[in-house]
């Protein structure tokens, strides 16, 4: 069997012509698209002044919700960190005393809750599983931030506003 070595094909490399030595066409082939491209409508925005409509069904930061009456309806039950993927979702579950029932609205509720936001890949399915309609993706697009500490989400950021306020 004849070796693979014989087999290659030799490159030739074609000489260059006059003007392809010279390259001046070639620059000014490059220009005009370039300058055609002054002309066209710019995919871009001005970010963060303007921003992008989004669709409907866009996730974005969680929120832990209240009921009518203003208090938390999560009661630590932990089914969200159960289905979550990315086990980015924590909590410490905590027993609510007298005197507390206009803060919580089930015997339990959550002491501690916290989200990091860069495990999270905002499938949903947090939301999906929760029988108290506690958590949505209804919040805006998570902000950058310097530290990895700071994208761990506790309660201060998650929980909605007091109806009140
Ligand atoms: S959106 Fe998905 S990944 Fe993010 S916390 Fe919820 S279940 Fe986990
Ligand atoms: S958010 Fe919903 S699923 Fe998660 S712990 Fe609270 S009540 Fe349970």
């Amino acid at each position: 069997m004849e070796p693979l070595s014989n087999k290659r094909k030799v490159l030739v490399q074609k000489p260059l012509n006059f003007w392809e030595r010279i390259y001046l066409p070639a620059i000014a082939k490059g220009l005009s698209i370039t300058m055609s491209h002054f002309f066209r409508k710019p995919v871009t925005i001005q970010y963060p002044e303007q921003k992008r409509e989004f669709s409907e069904n866009f996730r974005g930061m969680h929120s832990l919700k209240r009921d009518e009456e203003g208090r938390e309806r999560c009661t630590a039950c932990g089914l969200c960190a159960l289905s979550c993927p990315a086990e980015a979702i924590s909590m410490i579950a905590a027993e609510r005393k007298k005197g507390e029932e206009n803060l919580y609205r089930e015997e339990k509720y959550a002491a501690v809750y916290e989200i990091n936001m860069l495990r999270c890949i905002f499938c949903g399915l947090c939301e999906e599983a929760c029988p108290k309609e506690a958590i949505y993706l209804d919040g805006d697009i998570v902000p950058a931030e310097y530290l990895r500490k700071d994208f761990i989400y506790g309660k201060d950021k998650l929980v909605e506003a007091p109806l009140n306020q």
